[in-house]
C-alpha cells in the first residue's frame, strides 16, 4: 500500500482505463459489470466516473446546441476546477 491519495491498484487501473468505454457503453457486458461493481465499492473511481459523465453530458449538450467554443471551454474549465478541489479534499 502507498500513501498516495490517487486511485491505485490493478482494479482501479483497469476501471479507469475502461472508464470512457464504459460511459460510452462500448464495452462488453462482462467487463462492464466488473467496472460497475468496482465503482460501487471504490469512492475514488466513482468520483472519476461521475466527473467524466458530467463532462460528457455537458459537452454533448452544448454540441447539439451548437454552443460557441468559448462557452464549452468555460464549462470544461469549471469542471477542471471542481476536479482539483475534489483531489485536494481527498489528499
Ligand atoms: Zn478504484
Amino acid at each position: 500500500m502507498t500513501t498516495s491519495s490517487n486511485c491505485e491498484g490493478p482494479d482501479c487501473e483497469k476501471a479507469l482505463e475502461n472508464l470512457y468505454l464504459f460511459i460510452d457503453h462500448e464495452i462488453d457486458t462482462a467487463s462492464s459489470a466488473e467496472i460497475q461493481s468496482h465503482i460501487d465499492e471504490c469512492t475514488s473511481c466513482l468520483t472519476e466516473y461521475d466527473l467524466e459523465r458530467v463532462v460528457k453530458s455537458l459537452v454533448s449538450r452544448s454540441c447539439s446546441e451548437v454552443a460557441p467554443d468559448p462557452l464549452r471551454e468555460k464549462v470544461l474549465m469549471r469542471i477542471r476546477t471542481v476536479q482539483v478541489q475534489i483531489t485536494e479534499q481527498r489528499a
